[in-house]
């Protein structure tokens, strides 16, 4: 029997106990109040390692077996449980959080490896994990704020897929990195709420359901833009099946999207995609920090 502690840190943190990969008792969360969205950006980082820590050890109390590993899952450029960059909790940027965690839970009494994943790749993770598909090639877009893409297995490397690079207009700037024709300056929310100064994202869609023709167009260059950005990884990395999530998945209309990305695909070896849509939840990508985490174990 193995047992592992799962945590996903973005808006909130979500923190939850597996057994053999399975989700035991319920999750818990900081802040409780769900609503409350904007209280972690303002937590100084060691802060946010003694929050974790306190929320490990109350897990690790549940049962007396012992934790052999704790997974956590943050949004960011994570390598070697360093957090390499991290724009949406900028506070941690720079930080060894896998070592710092380590320490703080060892003056806790809790010798368990830690082990720091990107929080799309954790998705991907915990997809592959409660779909009976952990030996194939999982890949997740997560639509949200900002566009997150996540693989599973893990493999070393940056895999920004947000950022890469779907159009040559040079007017297409909207991306929070300030990188031209972006992915994620197209379909981000924050990249929407600037291109539409007068409209909310949530009412361009819904307009261009009405019949808009200008909403109607950026939602077809949205679904384009996806289309391309997919198109590119089945071309470095083969089809197979491609998961979309994130809060705001409400957004994608997979009948649009898959003929813009038949038509970008035509090689015949590499038709054989699929596409899926998950409604976004916590638990999968906890799940998925705490299956990598032990998985991170054997190797
Ligand atoms: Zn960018």
């Amino acid at each position: 029997m193995t047992t592992a502690i799962g945590i996903v840190m973005t808006n909130n943190i979500v923190a939850g106990r597996l057994q053999d990969q399975q989700l035991t008792g319920s999750p818990i969360h900081f802040p409780e109040d769900p609503n409350d969205v904007d209280t972690l950006t303002a937590i100084p980082g060691s802060e946010l390692v003694d929050i974790l820590a306190a929320q490990i050890a109350a897990l690790a109390a549940a049962d007396p077996a012992p934790v052999n590993a704790v997974g956590v899952a943050v949004p960011g450029i994570i390598r070697n449980g360093v957090v390499e960059d991290s724009p949406n909790l900028s506070q941690l940027k720079g930080m060894r959080l896998a070592e710092d965690l380590t320490r703080a839970l060892t003056g806790l009494g809790i010798a368990a490896p830690v082990h720091i994943a990107n929080d799309a790749d954790a998705i991907a993770a915990g997809v592959a994990s409660t779909h009976g598909r952990l030996e194939k090639l999982t890949r997740v877009w997560t639509i949200g704020n900002g566009i997150g893409y996540g693989r599973w297995p893990y493999v070393d490397g940056v895999w920004e897929g947000g950022h890469v690079t779907v159009s040559l207009d040079p007017k297409e700037r909207y991306c929070a990195c300030g990188g031209i024709g972006h992915l994620e300056g197209i379909m981000g929310y924050r990249a929407m709420r600037m291109r539409f100064l007068d409209m909310e994202p949530e009412e361009i869609f819904a307009h261009a359901h009405e019949g808009d023709q200008r909403c109607r167009d950026f939602v077809d260059l949205w679904h384009r833009a996806l289309a391309a950005a997919t198109a590119s990884f089945i071309h470095l990395a083969g089809p197979g099946r491609f998961y979309f999530t994130g809060h705001n998945v409400g957004f994608l209309d997979l009948s649009i999207l898959r003929p813009y990305l038949e038509s970008m695909v035509k090689m015949s070896t590499l038709q054989s995609f699929s596409l899926e849509i998950l409604h976004p939840d916590d638990e999968t990508a906890l799940i998925g920090a705490g299956v990598s985490a032990l998985r991170a174990l054997a190797e």
